[in-house]
């Protein structure tokens, strides 16, 4: 499968995961210059309370069917809003690790899931 296939699979499980009043807009692979890697599941019409378990374990596998390990999933918001802009699936660098050791890396972000 390449990168392209595995994110237009991740696109269509995803939104088949949060129904029809939300919309998948986009689906990133991304390699970071930092060393970090993974997904991310752009949306429109998605807020923070809608943001289920089970999303989370859509995006987990869709980030191992294109081969990555997950570190954490979070969430990107709107800054002082509930408004989601993406979820990212992370597997993180050394560096990163540290930077997202705690709930609210940055402001904009709500970290979702933490590898156990
Ligand atoms: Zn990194």
């Amino acid at each position: 499968m390449t990168v392209t296939e595995g994110c237009a699979e991740a696109l269509k499980a995803m939104q088949e995961a949060v129904g029809e009043d939300v919309m998948v807009t986009e689906v990133d692979a991304f390699v970071a210059r930092c060393g970090c890697s993974g997904l991310v599941f752009m949306f429109r019409g998605l807020e923070t309370e809608d943001v289920s378990d089970e999303l989370v374990k859509t995006a987990l596998k869709a980030a191992e069917s294109v081969g990555l390990k997950p570190d954490v999933v979070y969430v990107r918001t709107v800054p002082g809003t509930d408004v989601v802009i993406d979820v990212g699936v992370r597997e993180l660098c050394e560096r990163c690790s540290e930077e997202f050791s705690g709930d609210r890396p940055r402001p904009d972000l709500r970290v979702v899931w933490r590898r156990g």
